[in-house]
């Protein structure tokens, strides 16, 4: 699947997030390295600190149908200008799972790639090995 499919998908999950309060309705789709695509969108909560964003959905979602997954590629959209890469939080998940390609899609003609180590150098890491 092209990264212009992946972001199709992941605008789609945008156009399903729970954001009454921000109002900014990110999507995720990632494909893992069996090859099977996951989307997410972000869900909001009155309490802001329960809010979980597009990334975390897809990863879970993921991990619902697959179990341990490895991530090969994940694609972010959000409704910005600009590109918005995944927030700090997402990038320890990411991390946890590979350190796949990470393309950040927006409204404007601009995309980034980076890698996750690249987004998160030194991550946290329970066992250093
Ligand atoms: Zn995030």
């Amino acid at each position: 699947m092209s990264d212009n499919e992946l972001n199709l998908k992941a605008k789609e999950a945008a156009s399903r997030a729970y954001a009454p309060y921000s109002n900014f309705r990110v999507g995720c789709a990632l494909i893992t390295t069996s090859g099977n695509i996951y989307t997410g969108c972000n869900v909001e909560n009155a309490s802001y600190g329960l809010t979980i964003c597009a990334e975390r959905n897809a990863i879970a979602n993921a991990i619902n149908e697959e179990g341990i997954i490895e991530i090969a590629k994940l694609v972010v959209y959000t409704p910005t200008p600009n590109p918005t890469p995944p927030c700090g939080a997402c990038r320890q998940v990411i991390h946890e799972f590979g350190d796949p390609e990470i393309m950040s899609y927006c409204d404007g003609s601009q995309s980034k790639k980076h890698s996750s180590s690249e987004l998160l150098p030194h991550a946290f890491k329970l066992k250093n090995s």
